[in-house]
């Protein structure tokens, strides 16, 4: 692996930053380093584009996406569970290949700077582990440059549909890291039953679980004050992340403040794709009770949503338009959600512009982080663990 330079770069403060590169990890970081002396190491310089470390996206599905495809026709209800019979009715009719479709989309990631993912994967009694095998093989290609944790997700849920845990089983035994779960109440229509069946299956492989719960209002505090009580009774603290929690935006400020100091108590992580068209949780409260809110993008372009692009600084956009961030030091929050949060929820180690961390450099054309995420700047360079991905605005 070659050693690697980076000179004349600013940090987010404007301040001149250079970066030396060694195995994969940040050997150096300070305003000015020492000229190597020697042929093998490249040099870099970057012209004063703006350092960031490498983006995080800590919700997707790639296995469900047509990008790169040609265009998908949505013409589904507007129930989640129309969604969920459209989709599984596409995938039978099209042979869609989540291998395929995963790649080029974790490609996509990569280029625009995504250098940690977090992604779901459907996990079903039609597709069985289908979606799983596609995705773990995207993740042995890409498995140099893009760090990928993968949640084996029961998009269809689990108590109605016989052998749907059995196959979740399998998933955690094959390489999923994550037990993905959804709507305790709202899809598996018992909380009780489906939560201590999601936290029995993660006790036995260990692992962290992550939730898409989009129960709203009552309902949804209810299955967070369930799962609340077992991780403290199974000692999850910190290994649980829930996604969407669109009740908590529904609270008033003195009830929310409550339940996020449970929630920062227990180590619960949230993630929001900030969408205009739901009640989103409170940003500011999260971060002031001490709860790691991350941004995702969900689905990109797939039978649920037409929209969304692989870049995590239009995400980041996304979320200072819903969240009403207008003055350039808020705007670093967005950039904070997509960043130092993403890897926070997500459990990713060595995350960060410092000495010994992994090399994850994202070098884009602007003045700071509000510019940079309102242009959506271009990346001028995207350093993976240490490789070079994008140089000079090109992918190679
Ligand atoms: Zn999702």
């Amino acid at each position: 692996m070659t050693t690697l330079d980076i000179r004349n770069a600013r940090g987010l403060d404007g301040a001149p930053v250079e970066v030396r590169v060694e195995n994969g990890r940040i050997a150096a970081i300070a305003p000015s380093l020492p000229v190597a002396q020697d042929n093998a190491t490249r040099q870099i310089d970057a012209r004063g584009a703006l350092l960031l470390p490498g983006l995080v996206e800590s919700h997707t599905h790639l296995d469900k996406t047509v990008w790169g495809m040609p265009w998908y026709v949505n013409e589904c209800g507007s129930r989640l569970i129309d969604r969920i019979d459209n989709e599984r009715r596409w995938r039978a009719e099209s042979g869609h290949d989540a291998g395929a479709a995963s790649l080029a989309l974790g490609r996509a990631f990569l280029a625009a700077g995504t250098t940690r993912l977090r992604t779901h994967v459907d996990i079903d009694t039609e597709a069985g582990l289908r979606h799983l095998d596609g995705v773990l093989a995207t993740r042995d290609t890409l498995a140099d440059r893009l760090d990928m944790q993968i949640v084996a997700f029961p998009q269809s849920g689990v108590l109605d549909r016989d052998g749907t845990l059995a196959l979740l089983d399998d998933s955690l035994a094959r390489g999923a890291d994550v037990l993905g779960w959804l709507d305790p109440c709202a899809i598996d229509r018992d909380p009780v039953a489906s939560l201590d069946a999601m936290f029995a299956l993660a006790d036995k492989h260990g692992c962290p679980v992550d939730m898409h719960l989009h129960e709203p209002g009552e309902m949804g505090v209810f299955s967070l004050e369930l799962m609340l009580e077992r991780i403290v009774a199974l000692g999850m603290q910190g290994k649980v992340v829930v996604s969407h929690a669109f009740c908590l935006g529904e609270l008033e400020a003195a009830r929310a403040d409550t339940l996020l100091a449970r929630l920062a108590d227990a180590g619960v992580a949230l993630i929001t794709m900030a969408p205009p068209s739901r009640i989103v949780p409170p940003l500011m409260a999260c971060r002031r009770a001490g709860v790691p809110l991350a941004g995702g993008n969900d689905g990109i372009r797939d039978t649920w949503t037409p929209y969304g692009t692989p870049d995590m600084l239009e995400r980041a956009m996304m979320i200072g338009l819903r969240y009403n961030l207008r003055r350039d030091d808020e705007l670093e929050i967005a950039l904070d959600c997509v960043t130092h949060q993403g890897a926070r929820a997500c459990w990713f180690d060595d995350y960060g512009l410092h000495a010994g961390a992994r090399a994850d450099l994202v070098l884009v054309d602007a003045m700071n982080a509000a510019q940079a995420i309102v242009t959506r700047a271009p990346r001028r360079w995207v350093v993976a663990n240490g490789h070079v991905v994008v140089s000079e605005g090109v992918e190679v």
